[in-house]
């Protein structure tokens, strides 16, 4: 018999009722689709090698969550050279960032990001102090365009990623093209800063350039207890949270960018929910809805990443009841009768798996966006 892929993962999973932390060798077998789960510490099966079709490979990185049959997994270490060899190759990470310029055009951007085949691993909305920025580019400290370039990067809000993908580094300055975006629309028409920059000093991306300065980039936006540039919650905004169906197959860009066409996206951040937290937000609806609904919102929220938004009205008005418009009703089937033109519509596959979430109640904005943005920001 040929011998099949088989790929090791030490793996986590933080029981939510208990706080008690297992270990798992996880095994995957890539041409099967099987997986296959040891408790460490028992050294005995929790899980016989049982197919299971949910998993992507491009999931399959350190630090990646995956939800195995309802439990969110975090995998750890390489369990063996076989599979740190194979995937440390496939899953170069690279910190991406739009800069104040282009970021009225972030949902452009993002979808230019997943249409290349990047997974997006981390994502903030930011608002860098002077100090930050200064901080963030201190290797061009002495130079002539230092000063200009920090006050560029400190005069409105960014978007920073981390991106992965085989050569992510390389792939990515690819795609933003030159420094100079006059140079860019020369000589690479299609890039990122040809099509969304102005010049040299105002040039719409920024991209690590090597795997030292990626890690340092990675950690100054994302490490443990660094989070530069927080967004301060405004008043009169709502909460949008594009749902993990959406993020995982890579539509959430074009969600944004139909969001920005109307409203102003004041703070956003990628979050993987554990299913307390998940129960916890949906608290209101657990009297209202039956319980088998309930449940299925819970796991859907929990199955992948969740991109939550601040929308606010370009006008300071209550963005609660107009974005709840842009949303459409709750059913896809019903939005695509009544709103065609609405993100369940065009997003959403059925009730649970609908797209967005939106803020049900014109007082609720705040709290929901608090919620997001304040406590489990800082959990
Ligand atoms: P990058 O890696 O392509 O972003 O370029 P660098 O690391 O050399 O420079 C960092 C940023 O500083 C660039 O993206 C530009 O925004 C800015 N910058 C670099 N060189 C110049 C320059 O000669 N003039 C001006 N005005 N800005 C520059
Ligand atoms: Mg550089």
């Amino acid at each position: 018999m040929a011998s099949m892929i088989r790929y090791c993962f030490i793996s986590e999973w933080l029981d939510p009722s208990s706080g008690v932390l297992w270990k798992y060798q996880l095994f995957w077998y890539p041409e099967t689709k099987e997986v296959e789960m040891v408790d460490i510490k028992n050294r005995r099966h929790f899980l016989k090698r049982t197919k299971y079709e949910e998993i992507r490979s491009s999931l399959l990185y350190i630090g990646s969550m995956l939800t195995i049959f309802g439990r969110q997994l975090k995998l750890t270490e390489y369990g063996d050279d076989f599979t740190r060899n194979s995937i440390e190759s496939q899953t170069e990470r690279t910190l991406a960032m739009i800069k104040p310029d282009a970021y009225k055009y972030m949902g452009k951007i993002i979808d230019a990001i997943c249409q290349s085949g990047f997974l997006i691993s981390k994502l903030r909305v930011a608002k860098l102090s002077k100090e930050e920025a200064e901080g963030f580019y201190a290797v061009h400290r002495g130079k002539p365009f230092y000063e200009r370039l920090t006050n560029f990067m400190s005069s409105g809000r960014i978007c920073a990623m981390e991106l992965v993908a085989p050569a992510a580094i390389r792939k990515w300055r690819e795609l933003i093209g030159p420094t100079d975006s006059n140079q860019a629309r020369a000589e690479a028409p299609n890039s990122l800063r040809a099509q969304f920059g102005t010049d040299k000093s105002f040039n719409a991306c920024h991209g690590s350039d090597a795997p030292e300065t990626a890690a340092e980039e990675c950690a100054f936006f994302f490490g443990r207890d660094r989070y530069p540039g927080k967004c301060d919650v405004a008043q009169n905004t709502t909460l949008c949270l594009v749902k993990p169906h959406v993020v995982t197959d890579g539509g959430a860009g074009l969600v944004v960018d139909l969001i920005q066409d109307v409203f102003d996206v004041t703070a956003g951040q990628l979050f993987t929910l554990d299913r307390n937290a998940a129960a916890e937000f949906y608290e209101v609806y657990k009297g209202v809805l039956p319980a088998g609904d309930f449940n299925a919102m819970v796991d859907h929220l929990t199955s992948g990443p969740v991109l939550a938004l601040e929308v606010a009205d370009r006008d300071g008005a209550s963005s609660v009841e107009p974005f709840r418009q842009l949303a459409g009703p709750m059913d896809p089937e019903l939005a695509r009768v009544l709103r065609p033109e609405s993100l369940r519509a065009r997003f959403g596959l059925n009730t649970i798996k609908n797209g967005v979430h939106c803020t049900d109640l014109e007082d609720d904005g705040v709290l929901e966006v608090n919620y997001f943005f304040t406590i489990l920001a800082q959990s």
